[in-house]
């Protein structure tokens, strides 16, 4: 740690984005011995809170749906955060160092944004009463109660969240068809190979998986979607949609500032200190796109967090980081550590090695997928975060 900074006449540090990178921020700041103010925004009604559950025990029907807080009321209090739910960052006056919200400016000493991503639609299904997405716990709400009286859902997106809205569908016996625009699941982030080993979790729970296809048509009535047609030929009678295709980052507020964006997909640029293109204001968590790529799960905005809040009270740590993520899918854990994309030069190669499914370039290990293997995922880990901190050395 650093020498303790502020003295209590010193400008706030300021936080948009009352959730992980955002608490993160504002412990990073505390630890670097920050002792002035930490004005924390969030446009959401509630108190922080984790989104993991969301898709997952907040959809069980065995168990009650509760705000799934991030910090107990005593760590908000050791914080000692000015907390202002309800309110909307709009702009920055970078040159006043002043941040613009609903409820009026807020002069800051340094600003972190951290304000996540917004779920993508499909512009067609938009309006319908029974169309859904998922990000908030205020979306997830309404989606469990769709899954209390529903008994056949379309899932568009079979990536993480609309594999997990699928399975906590199936499992409550609704007739669910989840439609990807990808021969595989998850085709973002992983290949083929293991690509198809988690299209068998969904096939052997009763999903009917539909890939390769995306929306042709809608019938509706009541302003109600009552059937779709997908572009794989298929008419699927549905009381229920959820859009699960994905999300962006939430910037479209920072696009009068001279905050630098990535033009392709919005997020803000930034370095390893998780500092942007502007003096005093640093970025983190999914909003972030650190050294060109972009984060999007929990680890990196637990991490990114605490580093932005820190630097941006006057610490110069840096971000590096083995990608992890999790997932569950009809009781099975997903499990994918380091760089899992296969490029279609073959230079990555994919490889199954007991249940295991590996990435090499050579005879060098990038990372990996697994179902219901944390223990191995957990050495692969290790090895890949070993050989990080050698290489930064
Ligand atoms: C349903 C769901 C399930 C997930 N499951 C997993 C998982 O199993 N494993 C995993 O690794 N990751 C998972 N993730 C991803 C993980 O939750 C995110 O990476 C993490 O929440 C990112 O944190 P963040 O603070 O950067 O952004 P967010 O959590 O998105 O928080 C941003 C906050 O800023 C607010 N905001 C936006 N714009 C403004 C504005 N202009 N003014 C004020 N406030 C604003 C938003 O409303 C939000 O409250 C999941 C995400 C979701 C949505």
């Amino acid at each position: 740690m650093s020498a303790p900074l502020m003295s209590s006449d010193t400008l706030p540090l300021v936080i948009v984005g009352a959730s992980l990178s955002g608490v993160r921020a504002a412990e990073g700041a505390r630890a670097e011995g920050w002792t002035g103010a930490i004005v924390m925004i969030g446009d959401e009604p509630h108190l922080p809170y984790d989104r993991p559950p969301l898709s997952k025990a907040l959809l069980d029907a065995d168990k009650q749906p509760e705000l799934p807080t991030l910090r107990r009321a005593e760590s908000w209090e050791a914080l000692d955060i000015d907390l202002r739910m309800s309110t909307t960052a709009t702009g920055i006056d970078v040159t006043r160092r002043k941040l613009l919200t609903d409820a009026g400016p807020i002069d800051y000493h340094a600003l972190v944004l951290a304000t996540g991503h917004r779920a993508r639609t499909i512009g067609r299904l938009d309006g319908f009463d029974n169309v859904h997405t998922l990000r908030h716990f205020d979306d997830a709400v309404t989606i469990r109660e769709t899954l209390r009286d529903a008994t056949r859902l379309a899932v568009f997106g079979a990536g993480f969240i609309g594999s997990e809205i699928a399975s906590a569908a199936a499992a409550r016996g609704i007739d669910v068809t989840l439609i990807g625009t990808s021969s595989f699941p998850l085709a973002r982030s992983v290949g083929p190979l293991a690509g198809r080993m988690l299209a068998t979790l969904h096939e052997d729970a009763g999903v009917t998986l539909l890939s390769d296809s995306g929306l042709a048509g809608i019938s509706s009535r009541d302003n109600g979607i009552d059937s779709i047609r997908t572009s794989c030929g298929r008419d699927v009678p549905v009381d229920a949609v959820v859009v699960g295709i994905g999300s962006t980052p939430a910037t479209d507020w920072l696009a009068a500032s001279s905050v630098e964006l990535d033009p392709t997909s919005g997020a803000v640029i930034c370095d390893s200190t998780m500092a942007t293109s502007v003096p005093a204001v640093w970025a983190a968590g999914d909003v972030a796109s650190v050294d060109g790529a972009a984060g999007g799960h929990w680890t990196s905005a637990t991490a990114q967090g605490f580093v932005a809040g820190a630097n941006a009270v006057g610490a110069q740590q840096t971000y590096a980081g083995v990608p992890f993520a999790w997932s569950s899918w009809h009781g099975h854990r997903i499990q994918i550590v380091g760089a899992t994309e296969v490029d279609p030069s073959g230079t990555v190669t994919e490889s199954l090695d007991d249940g295991v499914v590996l990435y090499s370039d050579g005879d060098r290990l990038l990372g990996a997928v697994a179902v219901d293997a944390p223990g191995r995922i957990a050495k692969l880990r290790r090895a890949l975060s070993a050989e990080l901190t050698a290489a930064r050395s």
